[in-house]
């Protein structure tokens, strides 16, 4: 075929999707605005709405990127009302510092930088416990960890992050969704949102959120899926066949990446069978819900 990344042969996936997302990192936040045309923070936003996670949820967030999903959930649980749907889209990240810092900080952290301890500190924390990577969790014991194969994502999601004020209830862990560096039954509930189509083997992926959560925890993926409309399906093609490495090109100067995440979509199994794999994995109650006609997909499934 025409599209470069689509003969990669399995063994090479992951390096290609390392560079990806090395290239995109710094670009990221404004490309997904900009070729989902703000779409994307709304998908987000339904998402932790589906979520709902109480106050006291620890959440594991894999692929986690920039943090957008880890910043929706400390929003909602600090106060499930400021996620309002209809609300200017922008709204989230456009608050300024100080009233951010007001709202979300707690008087009695410290500024102290957890995640970059030094290697003695990061050893002897190693030595100690399985609990080693739940710290600090923020006023009501919600905890978000943040955890992503690459590096210069997580960079830029924790600067994001602390630019809005959320110092408290979130840490950031370099790791792969794979093979997750985390005991069993550490976490309530597992999110990964647009990251699992980028992993290599995405059944191995839903095995090891299942060996994390613990029991009555819950798994939630947010991913791009299938149009099943035909006719809708067409547009949705040409547009991200032939506009989204364009758009890649102008405002990155980076076709291929762009390229290579529109493949990835196409590659990723549809609703249904995405749906079996989560059963596969052990997961009860799985259920999926279509936005937009299905351009993305909703998963959720219980360890029961
Ligand atoms: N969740 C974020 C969001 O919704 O904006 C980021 C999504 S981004 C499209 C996909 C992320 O998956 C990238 O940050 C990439 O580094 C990460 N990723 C790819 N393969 C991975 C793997 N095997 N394990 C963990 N993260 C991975």
């Amino acid at each position: 075929t025409h599209f470069g990344f689509q003969s990669v042969p399995e063994e090479e996936k992951e390096q290609k999707v390392h560079e990806v997302f090395s290239n995109v990192a710094k670009t990221y936040d404004l490309m997904n605005d900009v070729m989902s045309g703000g779409l994307h923070r709304v998908w987000k936003d339904v998402f932790m709405d589906r979520f709902s996670p109480a106050p006291g949820t620890k959440l594991l967030d894999v692929a986690g990127g920039t943090g957008d999903i880890a910043q929706r959930f400390l929003k909602y649980v600090r106060s499930p009302t400021h996620i309002d749907l209809d609300s200017d889209l922008s709204a989230d990240i456009e608050l300024p510092r100080d009233i951010t810092a007001q709202v979300y900080m707690d008087p009695a952290e410290d500024t102290t930088d957890w995640s970059s301890s030094s290697s003695s500190d990061e050893e002897e924390r190693r030595k100690n416990s399985s609990s080693r990577y739940i710290q600090r969790p923020d006023q009501n014991g919600s905890h978000v960890t943040v955890s992503d194969i690459n590096q210069d994502m997580l960079d830029v999601g924790r600067e994001k992050l602390l630019q809005l004020g959320y110092n408290a209830g979130i840490s950031w862990f370099q790791g792969n969704a794979e093979s997750l560096p985390f005991s069993d039954g550490e976490f309530d509930a597992y999110t990964i949102a647009f990251g699992i189509r980028n992993c290599t083997h995405v059944q191995q992926v839903i095995n090891e959120a299942y060996r994390v959560l613990k029991p009555g925890g819950r798994f939630m993926c947010l991913e791009f899926s299938e149009v099943p409309n035909p006719l809708l399906r067409s547009v949705y093609d040409s547009y991200s066949f032939q506009v989204i490495p364009v758009m890649g090109q102008v405002i990155a100067s980076d076709w291929k990446s762009y390229q290579y995440l529109v493949e990835s979509i196409r590659r990723f199994p549809n609703q249904k069978d995405f749906a079996n794999m989560i059963k596969a994995a052990g997961f009860r109650m799985v259920r999926y819900e279509n936005l937009t006609f299905g351009v993305v997909a909703i998963h959720s499934g219980f360890k029961i």
